[in-house]
């Protein structure tokens, strides 16, 4: 049988993602510092997990609605609200789905007709171009520069813009950069699409972990985008709860019912002992947020100050998890830094080329890892420079 004949060609030509690769070799390696994956390195809260083992205990094993538990509904309307003023009625405005991941998929899937473009920052996460592709999209990647504080800039956007754009998606706070858009920037950008019917995906999974006093404002915020703009989020990076596949979309009604359509034909309802967890969490995880931010926070300066004194350059982030430094001048690419600094040293880092155009000559950090681990991996990092020029 040749399956390659019988498989789909648009699926069989997507790339796997570069990342894969490369824990595939970590794997197999003894002593090594991981700074690799994105994600949290904590425990989910155990207020928020036993939340879901009582759920367990009090039997609530079916199914629950297509959109989600109404409680959770409420609660994620509520926290909207709180945490950046937004208002979302629970009845008709807003999906629960299986982490970020299933209401981005959704997002582009109720949006693309054959051929129809999103326009795509990048370096961003490895997800969105595939997506789009999948949906029948064609992906338009922009380039997003360092001496922007890897900003989208109204300039780049613009000349992007044609009748086929049917979507821009905005990952802020960015990863892997760890960049993010302050309310001028986002106006800015909003005045670009002002007159054409284009809409915007905001991916806000990194929303609460922003840095230096800045909080994080979101395309919705404005009064004229929040009625073009699907805003995703989730439990995963916030807290801390990656592996219970808890994300929300929230949006205009009518794009949210066809989002709720696929959701049902394809899901049914995201798992019920999660959404348990997530009432919980949104109700009485606010303290566990801050206390995880403030953490990251002093991971996040450790490792900007100790990859700076290694000689590295390397932009301040101000969102997420990540340190985005410069390798150029090193004479490796990307991919050649990741894989001696894995093979010499023992530590992972990834290839900024496996997200996207404008990622090669950088690698990501991820600082989800104990300080211990950070303190290793930065005296590793430096002998590994030591033995690059000798
Ligand atoms: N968006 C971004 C920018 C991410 O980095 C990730 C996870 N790495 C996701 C979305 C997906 O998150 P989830 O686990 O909620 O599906």
């Amino acid at each position: 049988m040749r399956y390659e004949d019988i498989l789909s060609q648009r699926i069989q030509n997507l790339n796997p993602s570069g990342i894969r690769k490369f824990f595939d070799l970590l794997q197999e390696m003894e002593d090594t510092i991981s700074l690799g994956v994105g994600e949290p390195d904590f425990q989910t809260p155990w207020h928020i997990r036993e939340a879901g083992v009582y759920s367990l205990e009090k039997g609530f094993t079916r199914y629950t609605s297509n959109a989600g538990l109404m409680e959770l509904r409420r609660e994620i309307s509520a926290y909207m609200d709180r945490h950046y003023h937004l208002s979302y009625d629970p009845e008709t405005q807003i999906l629960v789905t299986v982490g970020g991941s299933e209401g981005l998929d959704l997002a582009f899937r109720a949006l693309i007709d054959p051929g129809d473009e999103v326009i795509i920052p990048v370096p961003s996460f490895v997800c969105y171009g595939p997506m789009v592709e999948m949906a029948g999209g064609v992906p338009v990647y922009l380039e997003m520069k360092e001496e922007n504080q890897f900003r989208l800039t109204p300039q780049e956007l613009a000349p992007l813009l044609t009748k086929r754009t049917k979507a821009l998606l905005l990952p802020f706070p960015s990863n892997p950069t760890g960049g993010i858009m302050e309310r001028e920037d986002l106006e800015a950008v909003a005045r670009v699409l002002e007159g054409t019917s284009v809409m915007v995906v905001s991916d806000e999974i990194y929303a609460e972990l922003t840095y230096g006093g800045l909080n994080h404002v979101s395309m919705a915020n404005l009064p004229q985008m929040q009625d073009r703009t699907i805003v995703i989020n989730g439990l995963s990076k916030s807290h801390s709860m990656t592996g219970w596949r808890m994300g929300f979309a929230c949006g205009p009604a009518p794009i949210l019912a066809q989002m709720i359509k696929l959701h049902q034909f394809g899901i049914m309802s995201a798992p019920t002992t999660s959404q348990y967890a997530a009432v919980e969490a949104l109700r009485n995880g606010d303290r566990d947020v801050v206390n995880m931010r403030e953490e990251y926070d002093g991971r996040r300066r450790f490792l900007v100050s100790g990859l700076r004194k290694l000689g590295l350059s390397c932009f301040e982030p101000k969102g997420a998890f990540y340190v985005f430094p410069c390798i150029r001048g090193l004479g490796l690419t990307s991919d050649e830094f990741c894989e001696r600094l894995l093979l010499s040293q023992g530590v992972a880092v990834i290839s900024g080329s496996a997200f996207g155009p404008g990622g090669e000559g950088y690698v990501r950090c991820c600082y989800a890892a104990s300080m211990q681990d950070l303190t290793k991996a930065l005296d590793r990092i430096g002998a590994f420079l030591k033995e690059l020029k000798p």
